[in-house]
C-alpha cells in the first residue's frame, strides 16, 4: 500500500506491505483521512520520531478481520477511534477517559501507532464504530474533531441560554461554536481572518474579526462578558485575552495545542474569578454523542469539509496549512 511518511519535516509517500489484522483487530480501506491543527503541530515542531504516519481522523471500510467476533464483517463502513482508551487506569475509572495517559501516548496517527495517511490501517476493532447507511463515508472523518470540539463544550457546562464566546473560528472554533448553539447557547466569536469571520456568520454564528474592539464588543453584547469562553486559536497569548473577556465568576476552556509559553496575570483570574479549564481530546460517550450528531444531520458536515485532496498532496496540504484561511475540514482520500 502507499502511505505518506514523514521524515524531517516532509512527507514522502512510500510504498509498504499492507498490514495485517492483530488478533481481534481489522484493517481498515482508509476512505478519507482529516488534517488538523494537532497534525500541523507535529509536522512544524518536529515532535515525532522520523518515520511517523500521521492522520487520526479516519473513516473507511473494513477488509480484513481476525478473530474479530461476530460484530463486524467485511465491508462494514466505519469510523475509527484513534484513542486506546485502557478502561483501567485511576483516570478511566473515574470516567475522565481523555486524560488516559496510555491513550494519548499511543493515539493512532499521533504516536508510533501509524496513522490515515495511507491506504489501509490496522486497528483494534474495539476503536471501529459503524456508520449509518445515509452518511457520506467521507463525512465520518469529520466525527473526531466534532468529539473534541462536543468535550470541550461538555466541559464548559454549556446550557440553554448560556452566553459563550469564541476565541479562534477554525474548524474546531467553528464546531464548538455551532455545538454550544445547537445546545441553546447565545454565541459570538471573533478571529483575526475575515474570511474565518464571514464562514463563521455563514453557518449563523455572531462573530467579529479581532481588531482590538472585538471583546469589548463581546463582552457588550452578552452583558458583561460570557459565561464561558473557549480558547480554540491555539495563540498562547490568546489565554489571558479570554481570562479577560469572560464574565466574572466565569470560565475559560482551552481546547487547542499550545507549543510556546506565554505569560498570565494570575492577579486578574483570581480578582475576577476565572476559571482555567483544559480540554484535551474526548472519552467514548463524546465520541458516541459526536458519531450521533454527525448522523442526524444537524451539522452540515457536507458543508464544513471544504477541500478532498489526494495522499500525493500531502506535502502541499502541511505547507499551505496555515494559510489556507477559506478551508474550513480538510480531508486526505488516499
Ligand atoms: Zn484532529
Ligand atoms: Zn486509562
Amino acid at each position: 500500500m502507499r502511505q505518506a511518511v514523514l521524515n524531517q519535516g516532509r512527507f514522502s509517500i512510500e510504498t509498504v506491505p499492507d498490514p495485517t489484522p492483530a488478533p481481534g483487530g481489522a484493517v481498515v480501506r482508509v476512505s478519507a483521512c482529516g488534517i488538523c491543527g494537532t497534525d500541523y503541530g507535529f509536522f512544524l515542531n518536529h515532535l515525532l520520531p522520523d518515520g511517523a504516519v500521521l492522520g487520526h481522523e479516519i473513516a473507511g471500510e473494513i477488509v480484513a478481520l481476525r478473530e474479530g467476533g461476530r460484530e463486524w464483517r467485511e465491508g462494514d463502513r466505519v469510523a475509527v477511534v484513534p484513542l486506546p482508551w485502557c478502561g483501567q487506569c485511576e483516570v478511566c475509572n473515574r470516567g475522565q477517559h481523555n486524560l488516559c495517559q496510555r491513550a494519548l501516548g499511543h493515539m493512532v496517527g499521533c504516536s508510533t501507532t501509524p496513522g490515515g495517511l495511507a491506504e489501509f490501517v490496522a486497528v483494534p476493532t474495539s476503536s471501529l464504530r459503524r456508520l449509518p447507511d445515509r452518511l457520506p463515508l467521507r463525512h465520518g472523518a469529520v466525527i473526531e474533531p466534532v468529539a473534541v470540539a462536543m468535550a470541550a463544550v461538555r466541559l464548559g457546562e454549556i446550557r440553554p441560554g448560556t452566553r459563550v464566546g469564541v476565541i479562534g473560528l477554525g474548524p474546531l472554533g467553528l464546531f464548538a461554536g455551532l455545538i454550544a448553539r445547537l445546545e441553546g447557547a447565545l454565541v459570538l466569536g471573533m478571529d483575526e481572518r475575515a474570511t474565518r469571520v464571514h464562514c463563521a456568520r455563514e453557518f449563523g454564528l455572531g462573530a467579529f474579526e479581532a481588531d482590538g474592539l472585538a471583546t469589548d464588543r463581546i463582552r457588550d453584547l452578552t452583558l458583561g462578558g460570557p459565561e464561558v469562553v473557549i480558547e480554540a486559536s491555539g495563540r498562547p497569548e490568546a489565554i489571558e485575552l479570554a481570562g479577560q473577556m469572560a464574565r466574572l465568576g466565569g470560565r475559560v476552556v482551552l481546547v487547542a495545542s499550545y507549543h510556546t509559553a506565554t505569560e498570565i496575570r494570575p492577579v486578574h483570574w483570581l480578582q475576577r474569578g476565572v476559571s482555567l479549564l483544559p480540554s484535551i481530546a474526548y472519552g467514548p460517550a463524546d465520541y458516541d454523542a459526536a458519531l450521533a450528531l454527525v448522523a442526524s444531520g444537524r451539522l452540515d458536515v457536507a458543508s464544513l469539509v471544504t477541500s478532498v485532496q489526494p495522499l500525493d498532496e500531502v506535502q502541499t496540504v502541511f505547507e499551505r496549512f496555515p494559510t489556507q484561511n477559506d478551508e474550513i475540514k480538510l480531508l486526505i482520500a488516499p
